[in-house]
């Protein structure tokens, strides 16, 4: 029976990964970090995922937890993961999501080398891209404090897979569902859209409306982590659907899930949301996904965009 490590267990992609790996009859260990707001909620609905409380700053957490889960598959998807949030916390975010690949790769390292690592690693390693879409060959440009984290272990990743780990980084492009915390601004759209539909909100508050994003359905990108676990040979791959589309364009599709036409007339921008930069032009190009993995998406942007909102209502 393969046993596998989930660090971020209790968000969004570690749900739907614990539950695509029981489903498949792995042993399925989690990580979460003392006082996890949503430990209670995975517990409920996946019991049978073991739970080892630890944290990515602490490495005798991390050492701990291995030597009990004794890993066959670890999967990285822990970290500060908001943008926004890293520019008010730039040293946590160095903390969790750069120095914690570290310590977890020591571990793995010292403990179980010969275990498969995946590393969520992020779209905002490219930033400021200038090519679009991207490639795993997309020189790296990151544009906020996460990015610049995302960087150091997208390539401490590259660095211990040259020493012959099987250590594979999945280039992740922004991905949704309705487990997406309203932090992120699809989940905030959709939240927002789904009260003015029953008549509890006026108004849908945003910052950068051209901003644009190459959104995707969460579920297919931990059916990429997956299969990239699973290659036989680790590398990067880039997980995107190739497909950009703006904030606005985001949230009239949302209105217009509700019958809402004349959505423009409901949206006001807050100077206040718009961030001190923002990557103009990330869509990823998944060709290597495609062909190595056998991968596609299979939500495209308009039911993406539905069946957050139904699920909102
Ligand atoms: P990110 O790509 O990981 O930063 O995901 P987000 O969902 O937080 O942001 C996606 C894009 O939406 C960024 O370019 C933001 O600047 C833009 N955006 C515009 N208005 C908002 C808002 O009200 N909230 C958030 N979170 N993002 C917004």
């Amino acid at each position: 029976m393969t046993r596998a490590l989930v660090t971020g267990v209790t968000g969004q992609d570690g749900g739907y990964l614990a539950e695509r790996l029981l489903a498949e009859g792995c042993e399925v260990h989690g990580l979460v970090h003392a006082g996890d707001a949503h430990a209670d909620a995975l517990r409920a609905r996946c019991p049978e995922v073991t739970l080892h409380e630890g944290d990515l700053t602490d490495e005798s957490s991390l050492e701990r937890v291995v030597a009990a889960a004794e890993p066959d598959e670890v999967y990285n998807l822990a970290g500060i993961s908001s943008v926004a949030f890293s520019w008010q916390e730039p040293v946590l975010t160095a903390d969790v999501t750069a120095l914690g690949v570290a310590r977890l790769l020591a571990v793995l390292s010292r403990r179980r080398p010969d275990a498969r690592f995946v590393q969520a690693s992020s779209a905002e390693i490219f930033g400021d891209a200038e090519v679009a879409p991207q490639d795993e060959s997309t020189p790296l440009r990151p544009t906020s404090p996460y990015g610049v984290a995302k960087v150091f272990a997208h390539q401490l990743v590259g660095v211990h897979r040259a020493q012959g780990m099987h250590a594979v980084s999945a280039i992740l492009y922004n991905h949704e569902s309705p487990r997406r915390p309203p932090t992120f601004v699809t989940r905030k759209i959709t939240q927002t859209v789904a009260r003015i539909a029953r008549g509890q909100e006026s108004e849908l508050v945003l910052g950068n409306l051209e901003a644009r994003r190459d959104w995707g359905w969460a579920p297919d990108y931990v059916d990429a982590l997956l299969r990239a676990a699973r290659a036989d040979e680790p590398a990067d791959y880039v997980v995107a659907t190739g497909e950009a589309h703006s904030v606005r364009e985001f949230a009239l599709a949302a209105f217009a899930r509700v019958g809402i036409e004349d959505g423009e007339s409901r949206i006001r921008v807050d100077p206040a949301l718009v961030r001190p930069s923002d990557p103009s032009l990330l869509v990823g190009d998944a060709t290597k996904a495609r062909k190595e993995l056998g991968w596609a998406p299979t939500v495209s942007f308009e039911e993406l965009v539905g069946r957050m909102v139904d699920a909102d209502l």
